[in-house]
């Protein structure tokens, strides 16, 4: 069987300054995920302490298009690159849909270098699973592909959006990763690549959806001391922020001239501000209050936070506050 995964394109970027390079990762250890007779069940759910150590930590951060990542979950990815651990974003599809005035192949090829651009700026790695935007399904073809990858990457954490979503793509890159969790522990399953010994922990970054019921904020850190460099981030992704965004949305500010690069970053802050109202920091507040305390938390501006899906390993809430150690 022909693969997508032997399509990957796989941008290893130079690790940019101000992040260190990642310490060398523990063996994976057993997970205490076990197969029972005649049924499945998840239990103790720990991933072992040797695997959750701060700063030595693979993060798989998947998105359907190229630039989703960057928008939900670049400020955590930021912070975690640079306490040292190693960052891989994936985009499920190749991003070709997203302009309305360019080629669509020209198009999925500055994406790609684009993502790559993006991932560069926190030395982060930046593949693409190549399937066709707007064209994702939670078939059987793409969810070998996705276990493939994700047996290749062996992150411990991998972070998507939630399944309810308003965009297809969006809704099945969330259902290939729910789809995965288990069979990338089953040897039968994809045999091409070995299975992994452990599940890992899956988390949903922030939406603003409400059906079937709003996201539940079991993490919520502020990225302000990172927030500039998520814009960097995103510029990088030009043919969306400054191009495509604007005229899909609708958006009654036109971005200024590509040679105005100081406006085009004031532009770009507030178009960012102008997806998410209320921010994120003001709708997760009492969260935010909670972590750093009332004066900290307080005058957090910029957050992401993070939901735990209940597939794969089940952290603690030791192993959760390992995750955002230093967060
Ligand atoms: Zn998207």
């Amino acid at each position: 069987m022909t693969l997508l995964m032997d399509d990957y394109v796989s941008f290893t970027s130079s690790v940019a300054q101000n992040f260190p390079p990642r310490k060398e990762t523990s063996p994976a250890v057993a997970g205490s995920v076990v197969a029972a007779a005649g049924g499945f069940v998840y239990s103790g759910t720990s991933m072992g302490e040797s695997k959750l150590q701060p700063g030595a930590m693979t993060m798989l951060c998947v998105g359907a298009h190229p630039d989703d990542c960057e928008f939900q979950c670049s400020g955590a990815a930021a912070k975690w690159a640079a306490r040292g651990d190693r960052i891989v974003y994936l985009s499920m599809t190749d991003g070709r849909s997203g302009h309305h005035l360019l080629d669509p192949d020209a198009v999925a090829e500055r994406r790609r270098k684009e993502a790559g651009r993006a991932a560069a700026l926190i030395g982060a790695e930046s593949r693409n699973l190549g399937v066709p935007d707007g064209a994702l399904e939670a078939n059987l073809q793409n969810r070998l592909a996705l276990i493939g990858l994700i047996r290749d990457v062996k992150p411990d954490v991998i972070v998507t959006n939630r399944p309810n979503d308003y965009h297809p793509d969006h809704r099945y890159a969330s259902i290939l990763v729910q789809d995965s969790a288990y069979m990338l522990m089953v040897p039968h399953v994809a045999p091409e690549t070995p299975p992994l010994e452990y599940n890992p922990i899956v988390l949903y970054w922030v939406d603003h959806f409400t059906f079937p019921r709003e996201i539940r904020a079991d993490v919520a850190i502020g990225i302000d001391e990172v927030f500039e460099t998520k814009l960097e981030m995103l510029a990088a992704h030009e043919s969306q922020m400054f191009e495509w965004l604007p005229w899909i949305e609708r958006y009654p500010d036109p971005p200024p001239a590509v040679d105005r690069p100081r406006e085009r970053r004031e532009w770009l802050r507030a178009f960012y501000g102008s997806r998410y109202r209320p921010s994120t920091a003001e709708r997760f507040r009492k969260q935010l209050v909670g972590r750093y305390g009332a004066e900290a938390g307080g005058r957090v501006a910029q957050a992401e936070v993070f939901e735990v899906c209940e597939y794969g390993t089940q952290p603690s809430s030791e192993e959760l506050e390992r995750i955002f150690e230093g967060l």
